[in-house]
């Protein structure tokens, strides 16, 4: 598409969090061409446009590790339930819904993720590719996992391994669309789904992604069943290695926390839905990291969360281990903004292209104005820790990917919100009327 092709162009003395190896905060320049990085600190050479960015701190875009987007429109639909009792409602919709309201869900769950400084996120759900037209549309980075699950499950027309296939195929090597295979979870996937979406993975060279000992219920079910629970039963069919990125991992024991990190598994974090849910365990967030396991930060659904904000998931990520370990000092601000962009880009193992603002790397990033009342006060040495803890969606005034301002003074620049919210509203209606029968 030839909106991407951005100018070259040089924001001028910002305030910026780098998130390189020394995680540097400086004042200075960035320079962008060609949707690269090209200079970061003082005295950029002139390039092309300049920007002025002393009001601003500039952030790397937020890595957004566990979503379903299309479900945008079913905020609200069942609060207040455990897992099984959401699963039961949401299920019933599923079926229901139409390819074109997963674009009209996906578009605006997109929205509200440029407009809250994610630029790129990793999803699971059927019908991808819908889900890839709206990330095209809007200009943000989608890493879409087509869902898998054993064929006498599925509500999907043909076998899903075979429909994730086609959409690997039909999406490889488009810019913002970076298709993978995405089994849904041991409730609903046996040894020989497991395996099949392990091989095609290697197949196509793509990543994995699936929900992983999410509930207690999950996990003795599962043991009921097999003898083993999930993430050894998975090791002991061969499953489990590097490329993965398992969504949750609440309930998990040391010897599951050493089997990951041995096998090179990425555990996507995602709190709010955790909590919301009742799922009653806590996420060994920090045992993970400190075995090596990468954990980058989901959102999980609006259905579960209810929001996609990965400020809000920092904030909340952060209170949960402090609050959990009796340790203020567990999930440091630092590390809080570590999960939400370098980790999150080295689960989906591409920390050399994203999650920190460095020469070479891709131009995505988002401006926060540093006199917006949550910033404040807007000292260098204070911005990390607002930015885990207090900052708004409010405050991001700008957002960019590849170079290219896909978020202009708060509003979206490809599309007006005005249309994108008229469509999900209408595709809602019948969504919603058709729940209630
Ligand atoms: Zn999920």
């Amino acid at each position: 598409m030839s909106a991407t092709a951005a100018l070259p162009k040089v924001f001028r003395n910002a305030l910026l969090v780098t998130q390189d190896p020394q995680r540097r905060v400086l004042r200075g320049d960035l320079a962008v061409e060609g949707g690269r990085i090209t200079h970061v600190g003082p005295g950029a050479p002139a390039v092309g446009e300049e920007v002025d960015a002393s009001g601003f701190a500039i952030v790397p875009g937020f890595v957004n590790t566990h979503n379903h987007v299309a479900m945008t429109l079913l905020r609200g639909l069942a609060d207040d339930r455990d897992l099984g009792g959401f699963l039961e409602v949401l299920f019933a919709v599923d079926a229901k819904r139409t390819d074109s309201d997963l674009e009209a869900g996906a578009a605006a769950g997109i929205a509200e993720m440029l407009l809250s400084g994610t630029t790129t996120f990793l999803d699971l759900y059927y019908g991808a590719d819908a889900i890839a037209r709206a990330v095209e549309r809007l200009g943000i980075r989608g890493y879409l996992g087509w869902a898998v699950l054993d064929p006498e499950l599925t509500t999907q027309k043909g076998r899903p391994l075979d429909n994730a296939r086609g959409f690997i195929d039909r999406w490889r090597g488009h810019e913002r669309v970076v298709p993978l295979v995405a089994p849904q979870g041991v409730y609903v996937c046996n040894a020989e789904t497991w395996l099949g979406a392990r091989d095609l993975a290697h197949e196509k060279g793509t990543l994995v992604h699936y929900h992983l000992s999410e509930t207690r219920r999950e996990v003795h079910e599962h043991e009921a069943k097999t003898g083993r629970r999930p993430p050894l039963w998975l090791d002991e069919i061969g499953f489990l290695g590097p490329g993965q990125v398992a969504a949750h991992g609440v309930w998990l024991t040391r010897r599951e926390v050493e089997t990951l990190a041995n096998k090179g598994v990425a555990v996507a974090h995602c709190p709010s839905s955790n909590l919301k849910l009742a799922t009653g365990g806590v996420a060994p967030v920090v045992d993970l990291r400190a075995a090596g396991v990468v954990v980058g930060l989901g959102t999980d659904s609006v259905a579960s969360n209810n929001s996609l904000s990965m400020l809000r998931e920092m904030h909340v990520a952060g209170l949960l281990q402090k609050h959990h370990r009796w340790d203020a000092g567990a999930l440091p601000a630092q590390a809080l903004l570590d999960l939400a962009t370098i980790d999150g880009a080295r689960a989906l193992g591409v920390a050399d292209r994203l999650g920190s603002l460095e020469v070479g790397k891709r131009a995505d990033l988002s401006m926060f104005r540093l006199d917006h009342p949550t910033l404040l006060p807007a000292r260098p040495e204070a911005i990390v820790s607002h930015l885990a803890y207090s900052a708004s969606e409010e405050a991001v005034d700008a957002v960019y990917v590849d170079g290219e301002a896909v978020v202009r003074h708060r509003a979206l620049v490809r599309e007006p919100w005005a249309k994108i919210s008229g469509e999900a509203e209408a595709a809602a209606a019948t969504l919603w009327a058709a729940a209630r029968r």
